[in-house]
């Protein structure tokens, strides 16, 4: 079974993956705007947050049940202090209480423990929650042929705790919960032989229901607005406003996970630094907004090349670019280099004032680490891809050029700073 971190990253991957991260921030903003009167967010959105819900829920859940199963444990010796119940009826109501209600809310529990981040685990809820109810009605209904008493607030207290504790849609929770009220309703005036006095009770499991109704909308909907701004707070923090690539911050930490996993993995890597081509008269011949538009197109052809699950691109600085690829040959990387350099130019952005060529280029250089060790440094390897991109610049521009990472060369105090 995965680590809920693991999933939580798998998660955000997913949803960072089946859209861009402008995409998202969009679709996000248009939630917002639009609202979730109804508590369902855009098909991709829900998708997610319910994911979120339940892997946060868990502890919640467990505590419920284990709280519930202690009231269920405790209440016979209440009874048996202060209700004088006769021993004919403690029999049959123990034996539900005891012998049906607590296995019910542990195996609850065992699910919660076990899988309590599936998806299922908010209709395991909602049907522990449905029998613990339906028990205590026909723990009622015994007592009161024996002319006991059962306090029957207990119905509302449970509704109101599973509300507060479960973290379960109201979709899912609230028509249970009503199906339940009225089927307490009915017990209590059709089917038991309720006391003037009970009906005082009833109101009061009434009132506690109506809580739990209010309640439950109320919660739900700043759970859903909170992980709105929660998403959005942390797209808008990781990526760069023009490009929608990783920024620099997030860049950096993606980079340093992806070498830590390549070290483990034994996974040979390249890291490629990426600097467009005469970038500064491409704005004096153009203006920046022209300039700022071809960055945009640039990364986004960047973007298409690093597209592989364990892939990472972002932009490092100005007209500057790192994808970080998991490759098994030196060749390999080398022609995903010459394929990404190509696509820039295909796309065909003019640029009149480059002596490189009529459009927009790229020069790229690019370090491949064979067999990633401990001792490796990422600015290691980040140094020799920016000595290997100036080499690039150096032999005219808009080309690729390769090189193994060199250990012997290593130095801790090299500068991954200075590309470009
Ligand atoms: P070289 O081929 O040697 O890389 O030449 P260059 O002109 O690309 O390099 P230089 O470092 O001299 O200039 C980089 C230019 O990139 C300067 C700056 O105006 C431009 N630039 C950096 N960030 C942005 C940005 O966000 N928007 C725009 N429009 N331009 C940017
Ligand atoms: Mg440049
Ligand atoms: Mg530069």
């Amino acid at each position: 079974m995965r680590s809920s971190r693991v999933d939580a990253l798998a998660d955000a991957r997913e949803i960072e993956q089946a859209q861009s991260a402008p995409a998202l921030i969009g679709l996000i903003r248009k939630q917002l705007v639009r609202g979730f009167a109804w508590l369902r967010f855009a098909s991709e959105l829900e998708q997610a947050f319910r994911a979120d819900n339940d892997r946060a829920a868990r502890i919640n859940r467990i505590a419920l049940l284990v709280i519930a199963t202690l009231v269920l444990l405790l209440s016979p010796l209440f009874d048996m202090a202060y209700f004088g119940v006769p021993a004919s009826a403690a029999f049959w109501s123990r034996l539900l209480l005891v012998g049906v209600l607590v296995p019910v809310t542990l195996a609850a529990l065992v699910w919660c423990l076990r899988r309590g981040e599936s998806r299922a685990t908010e209709f395991v809820i909602t049907g522990q929650f449905a029998i613990v109810t339906v028990g205590l009605l026909a723990n009622h209904v015994i007592l009161n042929r024996y002319s006991a008493d059962f306090p029957i607030e207990f119905v509302g207290v449970g509704y109101v705790a599973v509300v507060a504790l479960g973290r379960v849609r109201s979709w899912v929770i609230l028509p249970v919960g009503t199906a339940l009220s009225v089927l307490t309703c009915v017990t209590v005036a059709g089917i038991v032989n309720a006391s003037p006095a009970e009906y005082y009770h009833l109101a009061a499991a009434g009132v506690l229901a109506l809580f739990a109704t209010y309640l439950q909308y109320a919660s739900e909907y700043v759970l859903r607005r909170s992980w709105l701004d929660r998403q959005l707070l942390q797209l808008v923090a990781r990526h760069d406003g023009l490009t929608g690539l990783l920024n620099r911050h997030a860049l950096e930490s993606a980079l340093a996970t992806a070498h830590a996993h390549a070290v483990r993995e034994r996974n040979d890597y390249s890291l490629a630094m990426i600097d467009i081509d005469k970038f500064g008269s491409y704005n004096n011949r153009y203006g920046h907004p022209a300039g700022d538009e071809a960055l945009r197109r640039v990364a986004e052809v960047i973007e298409t090349h690093a597209r592989r699950p364990l892939d990472v691109c972002g932009r490092y600085g100005g007209e500057e670019f790192v994808t970080f690829w998991i490759e098994g040959r030196p060749n390999e990387a080398e022609e995903h280099a010459e394929a990404l350099r190509a696509a820039v130019e295909v796309a065909a952005i003019t640029h009149e004032t480059s002596d490189v060529a009529p459009v927009v280029t790229i020069s790229i250089g690019l370090c491949h680490v064979e067999q990633p060790q401990e001792r490796d440094s990422l600015s290691a390897v980040f140094a020799s891809a920016d000595a290997l991109l100036y080499d690039a610049k150096a032999a005219g521009r808009n080309c690729v050029k390769v090189g193994l990472f060199d250990r012997s060369e290593t130095r801790d105090e090299e500068n991954p700073e200075a590309a470009g």
